[in-house]
């Protein structure tokens, strides 16, 4: 429970409110990921408290459909391949988090997000080019505390 601005009381908080989500992906195929997330009065909908989380997707932990990594694949490319390369990610689904640590008063709650995301590979291969897609997650959440009351 916290207290709302607007409807100066005390409400629940509505964490459903998808993430603002960014990505991007390095030459050697990792992922950067920040989302922005926000905890909305539950009556009216002002948002009460809002967190940035961050983090990177090893490209070893990025997987083709039959279990190939991107870190594999990349090794795979011969240097003229490689610089006819290029890579892309695109956000393919997020979910919000919501998890309990600890019992009874003393119980913490994490709010976060979970992102779905897909890298493409496009590169020569001395004939064509050729298109690869793996696919890739993240998530992470942090305590209700540490986010920034609005
Ligand atoms: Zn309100």
């Amino acid at each position: 429970m916290a207290r709302c601005p607007d409807c100066n009381k005390f409400v629940g908080v509505d964490s459903s409110e998808e993430p603002q989500v960014d990505l991007n992906v390095d030459e050697q195929g990792n992922v950067d990921v920040t989302a922005e997330i926000a905890n909305n009065c539950d009556q009216c909908g002002t948002t009460m408290f809002t967190g940035s989380l961050d983090g990177t997707v090893d490209a070893s932990e990025i997987v083709e459909p039959d279990g190939m990594t991107l870190t594999a694949w990349l090794d795979t490319l011969t240097p003229a391949q490689k610089d006819s390369m290029e890579l892309e990610v695109n956000e393919s689904g997020t979910d919000r988090t919501d998890r309990y640590e600890g019992k009874g008063r003393g119980a913490r709650h994490f709010y976060g997000c979970q992102v779905d995301f897909e890298v493409v590979l496009t590169y020569d291969n001395g004939n064509a080019e050729e298109s690869k897609t793996f696919s890739g997650k993240w998530n992470d959440d942090m305590q209700a505390s540490s986010m920034d009351q609005q």
